[in-house]
């Protein structure tokens, strides 16, 4: 089921999902900032559902959820969140930030504001670090070319790709040293 919604609309998201008989019990979100966690606060207090984040990233989503009473759960590279009968395991990539994690599961890479359709994530804002998004994209690149990857920001000419697509389409992916990679972002 593909759900096409507009940002930050937790209102929406929750008629989805009852429409769909579908419960949220678990908000996963991939990093601390604004336009990704602004309306988890909202979202967990109205289903009741757990807040799971990376534990690097806790000072500042916790800025964001606010109600006392909503369950946080802190994560660490290869966690495993069990969704149903779906395992999806958390990939620590810092970079974007200190705590951005992508997902896991099945042959679906979640790859929040990491990687993009023939982009990356920006190092330039607050903790942000381009060495460690070299090497968390090192990591990535790892997995099997046939796993498709979805970013957090539809910036590409596609809304999804694969690491074998980005391994031949993305610049920054396609970098093998951390001197052609800086150079690539215009550090050197
Ligand atoms: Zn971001």
């Amino acid at each position: 089921m593909e759900i096409k919604i507009a940002k930050r609309e937790a209102d929406k998201l929750i008629d989805i999902c009852n429409k769909e008989k579908l419960k949220i019990n678990k908000i996963i979100l991939t990093h601390s900032h604004y336009d990704h966690t602004q309306k988890a606060d909202e979202l967990a207090s109205k289903t009741n559902a757990a807040v799971y984040f990376h534990e690097d990233d806790y000072n500042e989503i916790k800025r964001v959820i606010k109600n006392p009473s909503i369950t946080i759960n802190k994560l660490r590279n290869n966690d495993e969140i069990k969704v149903g009968s779906i395992k999806i395991k958390v990939i620590h990539t810092p970079g974007h930030s200190p705590g951005a994690i992508c997902l896991l599961f099945e042959n679906k890479l979640i790859t929040g504001d990491t990687l993009f359709v023939n982009a990356i994530g920006r190092t330039d804002l607050a903790g942000g670090d381009s060495i460690k998004l070299f090497e968390s994209l090192q990591k990535l690149k790892k997995l099997k070319d046939d796993i498709e990857v979805y970013p957090g920001h539809d910036y590409g000419e596609i809304p999804f790709s694969t690491i074998g697509g980005e391994k031949k389409n993305n610049p920054y992916f396609m970098c093998n040293t951390k001197e052609q990679f800086l150079n690539l972002l215009g550090m050197f």
